[in-house]
């Protein structure tokens, strides 16, 4: 793979120049949110001066143009994911939500007492919260796939907890605290062996590498746009067709009805019926023009440099006898994203230290409470790479390390 031309992918990005207190900004928080190209904040901006108007119900040409630019967006989404069509796009506000219409939409309805749903304990707040939900109203059973001390999933554990009373299973594809990229194929097929579903956050693994939607067999995935250089405000729910048919909607209101009387409502075709309202036009344009930059680029190659500059990090950090880094060495199964703590510096000062520096990182548990519970610290500090990053920004992390040692340690 011919390497990126990072200076000029950069140069698409102001934002990257930056200056606060006369530094530049070093954006490492990437896995939090990426920052957006200039394509596609014209592409949104484009939308605005010309073409904005409600869609579906209009006449007129600008809503017709609108309704087109949106409908594409489901397609173009679609044919990046490989899923079978428009029908099995669902576009959402982000994964959160993407989570929740399905625990809802289906959950709700399909579980009770004697079910079971399985986790594994990396997963986001965003399934694990949700699902947690799910279980105590509906009375199933939540279980957790356990983690290895370096931080890959337990598969033995994993074909023990997913049993014939498993009625759905959900996982992250790539770990946003552990960078542990999960055999999501693997969880997949126990699932459907057991007659269960499999839903993978795929929140961290779109943005950054290809993802076939048909190769996992994922009966649903999720991810959001403001991970993966598009606008904040949309995220993507795929589902297999049969499943979004047989599920009842999850908001109801205008915009996704076919029939309605005094007395009762029909729902629309797939995806409208799971997208009432108004929805985010010009995000679903933005997003399309997102996919349409990374493919330009190539997920392959935007892969290749993200780990590529981790597994820089992840050298460079390990080789500092007080950093601590949580999940898998650098390898196939591991993602662009490095979690650590420098013994006696809580992540909070450290990541105020990096700020003194004008470098962007993430303190905290990441949204995985439990995670960071079972690793035995409040919290960690999170350098998350994108396609713009380069090695003399991960040197100027681990230079910061210093300040931080002196001010704390
Ligand atoms: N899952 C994972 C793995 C994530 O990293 C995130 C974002 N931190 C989410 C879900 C939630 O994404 P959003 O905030 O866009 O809903």
């Amino acid at each position: 793979l011919e390497s990126l031309d990072v200076g000029a992918i950069r140069d698409e990005f102001p934002i990257l120049e930056r200056e606060f207190d006369g530094q530049q900004v070093v954006y490492l928080d990437n896995a939090a949110t990426t920052q957006t190209p200039d394509p596609v904040v014209d592409a949104m901006s484009d939308y605005y001066r010309e073409s904005n108007a409600n869609i579906h119900r209009g006449i007129h040409h600008l809503s017709q143009e609108a309704s087109i630019l949106y409908e594409e967006a489901h397609d173009r989404v679609a044919e990046f994911i490989n899923a079978d069509g428009r029908e099995e796009v669902i576009f959402t506000k982000n994964t959160t939500e993407s989570e929740n219409l399905v625990a809802y939409a289906w959950g709700l309805n399909e579980l009770g007492p004697g079910d079971r749903v399985v986790l594994t304990e990396m997963e986001h707040h965003a399934s694990l919260v949700t699902w947690q939900q799910i279980g105590e109203k509906t009375g199933a059973d939540v279980e957790y796939i356990r983690i290895d001390d370096d931080g890959r999933l337990d598969m033995d554990h994993a074909r023990e907890l997913i049993d014939d009373d498993t009625a759905i299973l959900s996982a992250v594809h790539v770990s946003n605290t552990l960078g542990t990229v999960n055999p999501v194929s693997e969880l997949t097929d126990l699932a459907h062996e057991h007659g269960a579903l499999s839903f993978i956050d795929g929140a961290q693994a779109v943005p950054n590498r290809p993802v076939d939607v048909e190769a996992i067999d994922a009966d649903f995935y999720a991810f959001s746009g403001h991970k993966m250089a598009g606008p904040t405000g949309i995220g993507v729910l795929y589902g297999k067709q049969h499943l979004l048919e047989e599920m009842e909607p999850y908001l109801y209101g205008g915009g996704m009805i076919r029939k309605v009387t005094y007395e009762e409502s029909t729902w629309g075709d797939l995806p409208w019926k799971f997208e009432p309202g108004t929805p985010q036009i010009a995000e679903a344009v933005g997003l399309e023009a997102a996919i349409d930059w990374l493919e330009d680029i190539g997920m392959e190659r935007i892969q290749a440099h993200e780990e590529e500059i981790a597994r820089y990090a992840y050298e460079q950090l390990e080789s500092e006898e007080d950093v601590e880094i949580y999940g898998p060495e650098p390898g196939p199964d591991r993602g662009g994203l490095v979690s650590f703590n420098v013994e006696g510096v809580h992540a909070h000062d450290l990541a105020s230290i990096m700020n003194d520096h004008t470098i962007a990182v993430r303190a905290g548990d990441h949204c995985t409470q439990p995670l960071h519970d079972k690793l035995g610290v409040p919290a960690s500090t999170r350098a998350s790479f994108y396609v713009y990053n380069t090695r003399e920004e991960v040197d100027k992390l681990v230079a910061a390390l210093d300040d931080a040692r002196q001010l704390f340690a």
